[in-house]
């Protein structure tokens, strides 16, 4: 007899998930809020790791197609001072493959592959403990009910709440996104100061990062400590208006480096959220967490692959299980899955600190802990 699996959220974690059991002959039904696949900006770019994210698309027999996309040489690395001086600057070696780069909406189109997914299908709530299952709510009035909930449906997960009160705080910290497009062709300055992977500059309290994805687009990442409420009065909508007061927020540094800024397109503001380091909850029948929804960490390239690996691995021990098993097996799952997921938020939050810190030293501390010789 097969378990009736949903899946909530198409992002890294689920559509590992599913694949992986696709790839064992075990179908799911996913569901995701997005009315359809291009519907929104898929975002920047990811580096996937050889131990975390590439692990996860080998065990989905999609490391080759990972391979034929990825981009090796995203991997480069420049650390400057505000003033333009370059402190750092770490090339990858041609055949270093540790962490490449590939945009996320190549990943997530190399995921889906033949995957079946019902978009628009927002969910509203998950009800363990039902005569027939857990049930399932949308939004459209429409409610299901399944063996297992996996829910991967990332920071505001609408899945947690059935299975933990946690919600995500704010770090004090928050981020300014804006990109380039054909950046060698219309701003090839700035291109050379990027390079080919990305360019960080950390000043006190500050920083710019800017990160090349395929296709000579770029994103930048104005980060800063702010209470929430910063933009009162900023009309976030008006281009002009934004970049003025960002542009206010980097006094004295380099004009190429600020460049980064006058020449971004729309801004879109981030407030960075965690949820607490070690979250977990005593297991409930029938649902479970994947990625951000179980372990939201600040954005220093884990998240994501810890996500694939935990979808790849749950997929795993599902498609081994006997049905009878199932609930034994998805709580082994969480256990192993919090303990390690509570190791890397630790050492993120941490990092995040020092990255955005007093101390613009602490983040040449950290380039120089974290890059291979
Ligand atoms: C700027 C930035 C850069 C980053 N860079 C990296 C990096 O280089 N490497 C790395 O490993 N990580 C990186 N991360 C972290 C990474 O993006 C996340 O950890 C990762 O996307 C989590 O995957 P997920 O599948 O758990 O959640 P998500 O990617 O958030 O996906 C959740 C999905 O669920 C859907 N959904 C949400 N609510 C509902 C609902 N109610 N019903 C149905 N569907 C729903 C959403 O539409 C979405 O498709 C970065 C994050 C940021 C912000």
């Amino acid at each position: 007899m097969r378990h009736r699996i949903a899946v909530v959220g198409c992002g890294p974690a689920g559509l590992t998930f599913a694949r992986v059991l696709y790839r064992h002959g075990h179908p799911v039904t996913l569901f995701e809020r997005d009315p359809a696949r291009d519907a929104r900006p898929p975002g920047g770019t990811l580096d996937l790791h050889e131990g975390l994210g590439q692990r996860a698309l080998d065990k989905a027999g999609l490391l080759a197609g990972f391979q034929a996309l990825a981009r090796p040489e995203g991997q480069a690395l420049r650390i400057l001072d505000p003033d333009g001086t370059v402190l750092r600057d770490w090339q990858p070696r041609p055949d270093e493959r540790a962490n490449p780069e590939i945009d996320r909406g190549q990943l997530r189109d190399l995921l889906l592959g033949p995957l079946d997914v019902k978009w628009g299908r927002a969910v509203t709530q998950v009800l363990p403990g039902t005569p027939d299952g857990v049930l399932v709510r949308f939004a459209d009035g429409r409610a299901e009910t399944f063996d297992l909930v996996v829910g991967a449906d990332g920071a505001w997960s609408r899945t947690r709440p059935a299975v933990s009160p946690a919600t995500p705080h704010y770090t004090g910290i928050t981020s300014v996104e804006t990109s380039l497009d054909d950046v060698d062709t219309r701003h090839p300055e700035l291109a050379r100061l990027i390079g080919a992977g990305s360019v960080g500059v950390y000043g006190v309290n500050r920083s710019l990062v800017a990160q090349r994805n395929s296709g000579g687009h770029v994103k930048v990442y104005a980060r800063f400590r702010a209470p929430l409420d910063w933009h009162t009065g900023l009309d976030l909508a008006d281009v002009e208006a934004v970049r003025s007061h960002l542009l206010a927020l980097f006094p004295g540094w380099a004009a190429p480096v600020l460049d980064l800024l006058r020449h971004g397109g729309a801004f879109v503001h981030r407030p960075l959220y965690v949820l607490p380091v070690g979250h977990t909850w005593p297991h409930v029948p029938g649902v479970t967490l994947l990625g951000d929804a179980a372990h939201l960490m600040p954005p220093l390239g884990v998240g994501a692959n810890l996500a694939m690996l935990e979808g790849a691995e749950l997929a795993e021990s599902v498609a081994a299980a006997d049905p009878a098993d199932l609930d034994e097996v998805v709580r082994a799952f969480e256990e192993q899955m919090c303990a390690r997921a509570g190791g890397w938020a630790r050492i993120t939050a941490a990092g995040l600190d020092r990255l955005v810190s007093p101390d613009p030293a602490e983040a040449l501390a950290v380039f120089d802990q974290v890059q291979p010789t």
